[in-house]
């Protein structure tokens, strides 16, 4: 079997190096919090933080850096979407890396006042093509064309990734989701390669389902789904409309990978502007990223400490910050994760 999920590279003398990229907006606060919460929690990580500034060629050092440590934990790097000549840092960074997957893992807090209670479900999405090819030009005055590119090389990737997925974590079923019956060549080779993936999966359920009626399923029946699997722009409405289920931007980490590197961020990927600087965004949704990271280092116990802290503060103390309905400051949620790493018996 091909491993699907890289292999980090920098271990200097049991300490990993990671890149840290704060982005825009809330970026650099959430990542102060996550570097707080590792000092105490003792876990064995440096961080290398590169500012990108949108404007100039950072983004360079950043590739360079995440090539040299195989892992990131990133905020979103705002685009300015007037300038039609600069193209999102974001996605540039995804593509130049290769890093074709996506994973939403929406599972509820139980706690969480929130529109659906008990999902687990994971969103698996195409990270590199797509609707994101940036492949638009005007043919003629008035006339703009967009190419959504779908090969087969990716679908095929993506479907491997997902069943795989779903054999080793003892999922039960795959759903492809699509608009192949207005996008019959595109959307239709998604759907196909994912049909003759499945026939390698006989003890895993496939099935399929057009994009406007997924919405609608997951808002009155979500837990008719398990594993879902889908094109770019798809995975990006459908992964927020998931996480507005289950409580809204501020909770939910995202995985980026590829065959030799990985990205840590936030699952809705908000720059949150409006909200930055006044010490109200939520900084779960970054603290469930680091704790992702660090499994992905093979830190188990010091991922299970954070996770662990995470939970019995939104979970069981209840502080929440303004977006879950609460009143809490971000600094009230973090000193309390920190309070319970402190406490814990399992501080390794
Ligand atoms: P984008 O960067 O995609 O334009 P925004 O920054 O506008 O997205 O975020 C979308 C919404 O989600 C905003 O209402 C923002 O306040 C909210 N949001 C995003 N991240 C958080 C967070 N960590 N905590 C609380 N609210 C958040
Ligand atoms: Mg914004």
């Amino acid at each position: 079997i091909k491993k699907t999920e890289p292999i980090p590279v920098a271990l200097y003398g049991g300490r990993h190096a990671v890149t840290m990229l704060p982005g825009g907006g809330i970026g650099p606060e959430l990542m102060s919090y996550v570097r707080e919460v590792f000092k105490y929690a003792g876990a064995p990580v440096d961080f290398e933080v590169i500012d990108i500034d949108p404007s100039d060629e950072s983004i360079d050092y950043a590739l360079t850096s995440i090539k040299r440590n195989g892992v990131a934990i990133k905020g979103n790097i705002e685009t300015k979407s007037e300038n039609t000549e600069i193209i999102s840092r974001n996605v540039a960074i995804r593509n130049e890396l290769d890093l074709y997957i996506n994973i939403v893992h929406c599972k509820s807090f139980p706690g969480v006042h929130a529109r659906q209670s008990n999902i687990d479900l994971m969103i698996i999405r195409q990270n590199t093509e797509g609707e994101y090819a940036m492949l638009e030009h005007e043919s003629v005055y008035g006339v703009i064309e967009s190419m959504k590119v779908v090969t087969e090389s990716n679908s095929e990737r993506v479907a491997r990734y997902a069943f795989e997925f779903a054999k080793r974590n003892g999922r039960k079923k795959v759903t492809t989701i699509h608009k192949a019956n207005i996008m019959k060549l595109s959307d239709g080779l998604f759907l196909d390669t994912s049909k003759r993936i499945a026939l390698e999966y006989p003890e895993i359920e496939h099935n399929d389902m057009i994009i406007d009626n997924c919405c609608m399923q997951l808002v009155s029946n979500p837990h008719q789904f398990d594993v879902m699997m889908m094109t770019n722009l798809y995975g990006s409405i459908v992964s927020n409309v998931a996480c507005g289920l289950i409580g809204g931007a501020g909770l939910l980490s995202g995985r980026n990978y590829g065959d030799h590197y990985a990205i840590f961020e936030p699952g809705t990927r908000n720059t949150g502007t409006a909200i930055a600087g006044k010490n109200i965004a939520n900084p779960v949704a970054m603290l469930s990223a680091s704790v992702d990271m660090l499994e992905h280092l093979g830190h188990q116990q010091h991922a299970t400490l954070i996770r662990r802290a995470i939970e019995k503060t939104i979970c069981e103390d209840r502080i929440h910050t303004s977006d879950l309905g609460g009143t809490a400051k971000s600094t009230d949620v973090v000193q309390k994760v920190i309070d319970h790493i402190l406490e814990s018996d399992i501080r390794p």
